[in-house]
């Protein structure tokens, strides 16, 4: 494998929210600079074979180590592996990130109203941009809505809440809306492109979506950002081009 493309880091946590879903932090090697939203390439040797894998980085560009989330697939040529790690165990990082779903990518509109949409995993790059004041400076509504399947699925509800404290004392009001799926008696349990269809999203957040005003940032299940993307067209909004538009979409497989 060639050195010049990766350094070997060390896991210094692991967090176990679900038996399919882990949280865990490493060292970050001081060159490794990103913006909030961004992907790392990580990679284990796996039988002798380096094998790696996209990630979003959970952690703040501010932050001295990195973190991510991960589901586990039990068929899964990574995290059927992954799945195991502990603190002081090695991991390769690709020295540069990738990506484009980071609010650079807004020229037009105006920042004025943020929703971030995910699905499990797909919250990572979305607590990265809340770990940065700017965000909050730079808009009036954050809505981040997260749907998962079960309760026990719903991870970081407590940085949520502590970064709201942090975060939002001086800056954009938030609105935090978990969603169940499998949860009949949860306030929010369908899909998120019925809940958009429905009204029912605008109405927990109490913000409309609105093609002059709206940034809307999707993450995770393709079928998810698929649907959500064709219910907010329906709803006027258009996908950011050369940073022109409301929609910026990142799909996990
Ligand atoms: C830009 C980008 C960012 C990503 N960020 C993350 C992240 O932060 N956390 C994370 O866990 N994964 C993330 N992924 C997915 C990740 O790269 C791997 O696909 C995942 O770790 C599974 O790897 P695997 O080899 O075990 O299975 P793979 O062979 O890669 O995938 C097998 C199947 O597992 C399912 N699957 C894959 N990823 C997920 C997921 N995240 N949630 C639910 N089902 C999934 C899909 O059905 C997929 O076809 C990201 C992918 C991309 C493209």
């Amino acid at each position: 494998m060639s050195e010049e493309k990766y350094t070997l880091e060390t896991v210094l946590s692991v967090k176990r929210w679900a038996a399919n879903l882990f949280s865990f932090t490493m060292t970050r090697p001081s060159a490794f600079r990103f913006t909030a939203g961004q992907f790392a390439r990580i990679g284990i040797q796996v039988e002798g074979e380096l094998i790696v894998r996209a990630y979003s980085i959970v952690s703040s560009p501010f932050d001295e180590t990195l973190e991510f989330f991960s589901i586990v697939v039990p068929e899964g040529a990574f995290t059927s592996q992954l799945q195991y790690l502990k603190p002081g165990d090695q991991i390769y990082l690709e020295k540069i990130p990738y990506g484009f779903l980071t609010l650079a990518r807004y020229q037009e509109p105006a920042p004025h109203d943020l929703w971030l949409l995910a699905t499990g995993t797909g919250l990572a790059p979305f607590i990265s941009m809340l770990q940065d004041f700017e965000t909050w400076q730079k808009y009036r509504h954050i809505v981040l809505a997260y749907s998962v399947r079960t309760q026990q699925e719903l991870a970081y509800v407590d940085r949520i809440n502590e970064i709201q404290n942090i975060f939002g004392e001086n800056g954009a009001e938030f609105c935090f809306l978990p969603i169940i799926t499998r949860d009949p008696f949860a306030k929010l349990n369908h899909r998120l492109p019925k809940l958009i269809e429905s009204g029912d999203l605008e109405q927990e957040a109490d913000l409309k979506f609105n093609v002059e005003s709206s940034h809307v940032m999707l993450c995770g299940n393709p079928q998810m950002v698929e649907d959500t993307k064709e219910a907010l067209k329906c709803r006027g909004l258009i996908m950011n081009r050369r940073g022109v538009g409301n929609i910026a979409v990142e799909n996990y497989w």
